[in-house]
């Protein structure tokens, strides 16, 4: 069985965000309820100040923090499916332990407040269980493992898009969004990047494009010293990751 990982190239990515709308698509999130984020933050003071960003999916952790914290085990992480960090929507209470214990920021409770206006589960109202009924539906539903329209109550996060990654044939070392054998299982992030500065492979396979990248190009993963070790892992310095600066007391 693979291990998925994804690689990020800071030194390609243009922040440009087509890979936060192409996973709100693929997976009916709530607009602003983005899986798939792009922060932007400055690094610097003026005169040399400059603006810089940083794409955060869910880094399908190999020692979550989220899964430890959960009370229902709605949360878990499944090793037969190339270890994605899942929530099962049938068991989730909604008490988001989950939502505090990642140190990334990735999880959403869509019940609250909408993060942008208009409300669309006012103007598409849910059917089914359903919080909203999209028009762009995602024809594709697995409540045990966070995938569809999600239901009120609960938490969700990016899957790595385990609906189309899944039905890969066996054995594949990379999901390259250039072959065209391959590109209908490739995650939607990956699938749209303008820049292609998204990879994704198996992280057990010594050949895969995934590995090689990570060992010529040093790569690494965000806010290691939590002990969360991601599958998710970072190239370059053109976009910059923010440094961890430990508080120390005066
Ligand atoms: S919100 Fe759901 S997934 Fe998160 S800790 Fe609570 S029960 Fe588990
Ligand atoms: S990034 Fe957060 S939500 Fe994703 S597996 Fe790690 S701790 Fe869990």
């Amino acid at each position: 069985m693979a291990k998925w990982g994804m690689v990020i190239d800071l030194d390609k990515c243009t922040g440009c965000q087509a890979c936060t709308t192409a996973c709100s698509m693929e997976n009916n999130t709530l607009p602003g309820e983005n899986w798939q984020d792009v922060l932007y933050y400055h690094e610097g003071q003026y005169p040399s100040g400059q603006m810089k960003w940083l794409p955060r999916p869910c880094m399908q952790c190999e020692n979550p923090s989220c899964v430890h914290v959960c009370p229902t085990r709605a949360t878990y992480k499944d090793m037969d499916a190339g270890g994605i960090v899942f929530v099962d929507w049938n068991k989730c209470i909604g008490c988001k332990y989950c939502m505090i214990a990642c140190p990334y920021g990735v999880r959403f409770y869509a019940d609250e407040k909408p993060l942008l206006e208009p409300d669309l589960r006012a103007i598409f109202p849910g059917e089914g269980g359903q919080l909203w009924s999209p028009p762009y539906q995602n024809p594709e539903e697995d409540w045990r493992r966070g995938i569809g329209v999600q239901p009120h109550g609960v938490v969700s996060k990016c899957t790595f898009c385990y609906h189309r990654v899944s039905k890969a044939p066996p054995g594949t070392p990379d999901l390259d969004e250039d072959d065209p054998m391959l590109k209908e299982y490739v995650p939607a992030c990956v699938r749209t990047c303008p820049p292609k500065a998204r990879f994704f492979g198996d992280l057990d396979n010594p050949s895969s494009q995934v590995n090689r990248l990570i060992g010529d190009k040093h790569g690494v993963r965000l806010l290691d010293h939590t002990g969360n070790r991601p599958q998710v892992y970072y190239l370059g310095a053109g976009a910059g990751i923010p440094a961890f600066t430990p508080k120390t007391k005066s």
